[in-house]
């Protein structure tokens, strides 16, 4: 189930901008930002801006809405980061490495062997 938003929740509140976060992009259903701790440079989350848990309670149209914006936020941080690739995940449920739990896709450019991720 997704809500309009949560309480207390970190990413609702960069949303609202009552946390203050360095936007790569926004519209009226999505938004994304830097990662506070990038693993690479320009290591960014895309996110919706309905309060959505993870995959699991997630409308097909929510996931469809928030992932048919990552081929254009993919082309802004290729051109102005120059990576040499792009891993574009998904983590759902502790067990997967989430811990933020408002549904969150992340795009991590890549620039070769020791890039610290991976
Ligand atoms: P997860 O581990 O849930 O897949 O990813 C959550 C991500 O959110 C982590 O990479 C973490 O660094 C990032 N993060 C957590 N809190 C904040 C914050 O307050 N601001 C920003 N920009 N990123 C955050
Ligand atoms: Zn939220």
């Amino acid at each position: 189930e997704c809500l309009h938003m949560a309480d207390e929740c970190i990413f609702c509140k960069i949303i609202d901008g009552e946390i203050p976060s360095a936007k790569v992009y926004e519209d009226d259903e999505v938004y994304a930002f830097l990662d506070i701790s990038q693993v690479t440079k320009g290591h960014t989350l895309v996110i919706p801006k309905q309060h959505c848990q993870d995959i699991y309670n997630t409308h097909p149209e929510t996931a469809e809405k928030l992932f048919s914006r990552v081929p254009k936020i993919a082309n802004a941080i290729k051109q102005t980061y120059a990576p040499i690739g792009l891993n574009v995940l998904n983590n759902n449920e502790e067990a997967a490495g989430q811990s933020v739990f408002h549904l969150h896709i992340h795009l991590i450019p890549r620039y070769g062997e020791g890039d610290g991720f991976g």
